[in-house]
């Protein structure tokens, strides 16, 4: 198999085709480092040094193995990780030209894995005689779902929406991560005989004949500015807008003049999907300066590459328009006095998630800390309750998730072999 790579995905929308001679060439950029600083700089532990080596000698199947065996969601992640930051930031290369384009390399050996339908993902011959429930599917889930199949124990998924995936299915833009990409992570999971239970909130007893139970809920609460106006027609939480690609509705941007509130990543989100999907006008307004934005750069000089406009230093005010949004008034955030109105018909606020892990009535106010966010020691709540992810640690990103997921499965464990 090693030397007869497979011309992968059709070059269907967003589905990036990685071509065998692309791949080769940069593995071949690669230059071998010892100590690997971009292995020692992935969150989840993918290993990209030991992968890019095996693409190197043209072993796409060891490549894809050390993939799905550190990151079950491997897949998404090359897709969605910020490489930037992590990996490639490390990459030795950098030092010489540029650094290897680390997410290229996962992405094209997991289109490998694909298209020659390899399975990667096993479960352990010894089967444990336990039953574990995860609350949620998104990725800090799912990959606590993926390690305990993997060794043999019985699990259970219950999710409140009809898909698996949290905010991968429901928030980030179709535009960065095709749906595809997603359904193909989460079948390697399935296959591992992982049940899951949709449209499905559980209470506190549903969970009793469980040996253990991990909560993965993130962050679902709307943090909505409290303005006038902010439930008019074409008034949008960001999760709400992105929501709507995901289930076909592209339309209602067409022709459109969208105004997108953040200064973040998801907000760059919402404003390059709505400009690929015909929008006629684009700005993003954030209540800060450029240079404070939490967003990534090279995002935003992407952004302006597409005419997508910046305002800053301003904040909202109020929503207007009769049923439905016409225009959008603000003020400055730092100089009151100063002041904007722009017209609009969809206002899409990318102002951050907030945690309700409150409601979910699974554990008293002490095990909940002012930002409602679960308190964990060491992924463990209380006796066999365990969480991670986002609704422990606050917004951060996938690869932090899973590497949430591979920490509560290694307590999790512990916990049901110190029970026998
Ligand atoms: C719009 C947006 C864009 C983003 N873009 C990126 C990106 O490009 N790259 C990146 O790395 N990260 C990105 N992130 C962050 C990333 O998506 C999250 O950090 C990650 O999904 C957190 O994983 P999680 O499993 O902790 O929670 P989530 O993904 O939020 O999953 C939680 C799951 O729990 C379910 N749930 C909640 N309450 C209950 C309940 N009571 N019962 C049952 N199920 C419940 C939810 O429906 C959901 O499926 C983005 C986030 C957003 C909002
Ligand atoms: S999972 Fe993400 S951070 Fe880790 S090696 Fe892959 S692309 Fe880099």
């Amino acid at each position: 198999m090693s030397s007869i790579l497979k011309q992968t995905y059709n070059d269907v929308e967003g589905l990036k085709y990685i071509s065998p001679k692309i791949a080769m060439e940069e593995a071949a950029r690669c230059l071998l480092c010892y100590d690997a600083p971009c292995s020692q700089s992935c969150p989840a532990g993918t290993d990209p040094a030991k992968f890019i080596r095996s693409i190197r000698f043209r072993n796409v199947k060891g490549a894809a193995e050390t993939i799905r065996e550190n990151n079950p969601l491997g897949g998404i992640c090359a897709r969605v990780c910020p490489y930037d930051t992590l990996c490639e930031k490390a990459c030795s290369a950098t030092k010489i030209e540029k650094p290897i384009r680390i997410g290229l390399l996962q992405q094209f050996a997991v289109q490998q894995e694909k298209a020659y339908g390899m399975k990667n993902l096993k479960v352990s011959d010894t089967k444990k005689n336990k039953k574990v429930a995860c609350v949620g599917a998104g990725p800090a889930s799912l990959t606590v779902a993926a390690e305990l199949a993997k060794a043999g124990y019985d699990v259970s998924i219950f999710e409140k929406e009809a898909k698996a995936g949290g905010m991968l299915t429901y928030g980030i833009a179709p535009v960065r991560l095709p749906q595809e990409v997603i359904d193909y992570d989460i079948e390697q999971i399935k296959n591992l005989g992982v049940k899951f239970n949709f449209n499905s909130k559980v209470t506190k007893e549903d969970l009793d004949t469980f040996d253990a139970v991990f909560v993965g809920t993130g962050l679902w609460g709307e943090n909505l500015p409290n303005i006038e106006g902010i439930n008019l027609q074409g008034s949008f939480s960001a999760v709400k807008f992105l929501k709507e690609f995901r289930k076909g509705n592209s339309y209602f941007v067409k022709d459109k003049n969208v105004v997108v509130v953040g200064g973040g990543d998801v907000a760059i989100d919402c404003a390059v999907t709505a400009n690929v999907y015909g929008a006629k006008d684009v700005r993003i307004v954030y209540r800060r300066t450029l240079e404070e934005a939490p967003g990534n750069m090279r995002e935003f000089v992407h952004a302006f590459e597409r005419g997508i406009s910046l305002t800053t230093n301003m904040a909202p005010v109020a929503v207007k328009g009769n049923g439905s949004v016409e225009k959008v008034e603000f003020e400055g955030f730092r100089n009151k006095t100063d002041n904007m109105t722009v017209s609009a018909d969809i206002v899409v606020f990318a102002t951050g998630q907030s945690s309700e892990a409150k409601d979910l009535g699974l554990f008293s106010d002490e095990y909940i800390n002012e930002k409602g966010l679960i308190k964990a020691n060491n992924t463990n709540i209380t006796g066999k309750y365990f969480a991670g992810g986002d609704v422990v640690h606050g917004a951060k990103t996938v690869v932090e998730a899973v590497k949430a997921g591979k920490e509560a499965t290694v307590a999790i464990i512990n916990y049901l072999e110190r029970k026998n």
